[in-house]
């Protein structure tokens, strides 16, 4: 199901070139504005809107799609049991316990680690929707691209072949830990393939900002100079609050994949 993305979700989605156009054609997936919550689709039951394992108010560690060693021999089953059991849990205890500190911390005032406990939640939280993602990104002995997405690769990257040559010669080069990344971007309609080095680098991969407060000092420095904390009480006074409005509504329709 598909549906052209409204003039006001596009302009909602922000300052994208494309937007005006209000062109651009988006999943609607499993559109239903009653059921409009941050209700999360079971990856079991489409796998496509994974890795949305959360419940009663915790994050959960997604089943594996397959056996153990359904991915053998590319990917052996001692190696695949470690990296679920006890990589990627180990991600989504991480992010349970930060999300219960930041609430301790929200509910004392106190924001003393908010360092410490943001930097927890990105490593955590993208090391959780990469791994989910990552389990459904292999298959018992691979799968083709064809169809919609070769297409798409084809505008993107001049042929599926290359896209595709493209993705792993920068998954191999991604300095230390990392992920190779093959990303849709909404402005222009077209993938791209991303190096994340450590993933929390780049904050918890699938999150769609809503509110942003530029603190690079070209943002602030000619009035309130080295006083940031200025700058960012200055801020609150002015942000629009309904353009995140607007973007969550409209990110809700669009993004039921995380
Ligand atoms: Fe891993």
């Amino acid at each position: 199901m598909s549906r052209r993305m409204t003039r006001r979700e596009a302009i909602a989605m922000g300052g994208f070139a494309v937007a005006a156009t209000a062109a651009t054609v988006i999943s609607a997936g499993a559109v239903d504005e009653k059921k409009e919550n941050m209700k999360m689709t079971a990856p079991e039951k489409d796998p496509a809107m994974l890795p949305g394992t959360f419940a009663d108010g915790q994050y959960t560690l997604p089943k594996l799609p397959y056996p153990l060693d359904a991915l053998e021999p590319a990917y052996d089953k001692r190696t695949v049991e470690i990296h679920h059991d006890k990589h990627h849990a180990g991600y989504v205890k991480g992010l349970n316990a930060t999300l219960a500190k930041l609430d301790d911390a929200r509910k004392a005032g106190k924001f003393e680690d908010i360092k410490a406990l943001s930097r927890d939640l990105a490593f955590n939280g993208s090391g959780h929707v990469l791994h989910s993602l990552f389990w459904h990104s292999m298959t018992p002995g691979g799968g083709k691209c064809e169809g919609d997405l070769e297409k798409a690769m084809a505008e993107s990257f001049g042929s599926a072949k290359a896209g595709m040559d493209q993705f792993a010669a920068a998954t191999n080069a991604v300095e230390g830990g990392g992920w190779g990344v093959l990303a849709w971007e909404p402005a222009a309609n077209k993938l791209l393939v991303l190096q994340a080095e450590k993933h929390q680098n780049l904050t918890v991969w699938g999150a769609v900002p809503l509110l942003v407060c530029d603190v690079w000092e070209h943002a602030y420095y000619l009035k309130y100079a080295n006083v940031r904390g200025d700058w960012v009480k200055a801020f609150m006074t002015i942000a629009n609050w309904p353009f995140a409005a607007a973007r969550l509504a409209a990110a809700r329709k669009m993004c039921r994949m995380m």
